[in-house]
């Protein structure tokens, strides 16, 4: 069992686009700060289609007292444009970025010439040094567009080797998932911390939908049970609940160092799932 208060928790946001967004996302980030997370972050549209409002909501975060990393990807941006953003940030503060390489088709293939993230770790090591912790993204049940498990492995450690200091995956409800990647990345020499991502279940439909694009499976079983609610939200959500609690206990019972959880800019699901594992009083 991971001893509780070395546990790293970190929440994800997405920019809001309206006031009434902004509004809402003051208030669930004010909540959740009261769950003394490590640090919040907040994601970055393919291709650097919310670049400005990623960064309007880093900062507003960060004067506002919250520890708060932004999501980068270079999508269509020059390497003379990544770079004045992050000076930006640096000049504001932030000290962590979570690197991407971004969604394709938008993500990538623009005004810069890198393909991959771990292009992105070396050109911010080389042009911000040690400045920044730098998260990377991972994926215990590989990425969609990798050709082998093992090549997708290989690519990881390809970002690790280029400065990066944590992981972060793409969610998963199968904790085997996890314990053979883990497994995987240490035979190839990964020494640093991965970060299970844990995304809760509100919104069976677009979870399934978004699920099958990114390669994230949900087991047969919790499919059919979930199909069953029909639109009763209410058991979506308590049968959610229980499964997701229940996977992070299984992840934390056998050392994972933490958990990031894909909040989608709600604070009740989030707070039940921490509060059922008795992280919420961990410092
Ligand atoms: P990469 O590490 O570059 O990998 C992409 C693919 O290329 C993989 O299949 C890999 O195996 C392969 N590959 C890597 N290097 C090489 C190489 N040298 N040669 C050949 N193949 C290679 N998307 C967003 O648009 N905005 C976000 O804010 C965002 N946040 C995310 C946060 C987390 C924690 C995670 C897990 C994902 C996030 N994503 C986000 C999704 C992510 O951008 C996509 O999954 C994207 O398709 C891949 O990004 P990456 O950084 O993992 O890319």
């Amino acid at each position: 069992m991971s001893d509780l208060q070395e546990l790293r928790l970190s929440f994800e946001f997405f920019p809001p686009k309206t006031d009434k967004g902004r509004e809402k996302l003051k208030d669930v980030s004010s909540q959740l700060n009261n769950l003394e997370p490590d640090f919040f972050s907040v994601t970055y549209g393919a291709g650097g289609s919310t670049r400005d409002n990623t960064f309007n909501t880093v900062t507003t975060m960060k004067e506002n007292g919250l520890s708060v990393a932004p999501h980068l990807s270079f999508g269509g941006d020059n390497e003379e444009t990544m770079l004045a953003l992050l000076k930006q940030y640096q000049q504001h503060g932030i000290d962590r970025i979570v690197a991407l390489r971004g969604d394709k088709p938008s993500g990538i293939g623009g005004a810069s010439q890198m393909t991959h993230a771990d292009q992105l770790v070396t050109f911010i090591r080389e042009n911000c040094g040690d400045h920044f912790h730098l998260e990377v993204a991972c994926y215990p049940e590989i990425h969609p567009e990798a050709n082998t498990y093992d090549d997708d492995i290989r690519y990881l450690k390809n970002k690790f080797d280029a400065g990066a200091n944590s992981g972060i995956t793409q969610y998963f409800y199968n904790p085997d998932a996890y314990f053979y990647f883990m497994e995987q990345c240490d035979k190839i020499g990964i020494e640093q911390a991965i970060y299970p991502g844990i995304m809760p279940i509100t919104n069976f439909k677009n979870l399934a939908r978004f699920s099958d694009s990114c390669g994230a499976e949900i087991p047969r079983w919790a499919r059919k049970r979930l199909e069953s609610f029909g639109d009763d939200i209410e058991s979506i959500t308590a049968f959610g609940l229980d499964l997701v609690t229940e996977l992070c206990e299984t992840l934390l019972e056998n050392n994972a160092p933490g958990l990031h959880f894909y909040s989608m800019n709600q604070a009740e699901p989030v707070t039940k799932i921490v509060k059922n594992l008795g992280l919420h009083n961990r410092k």
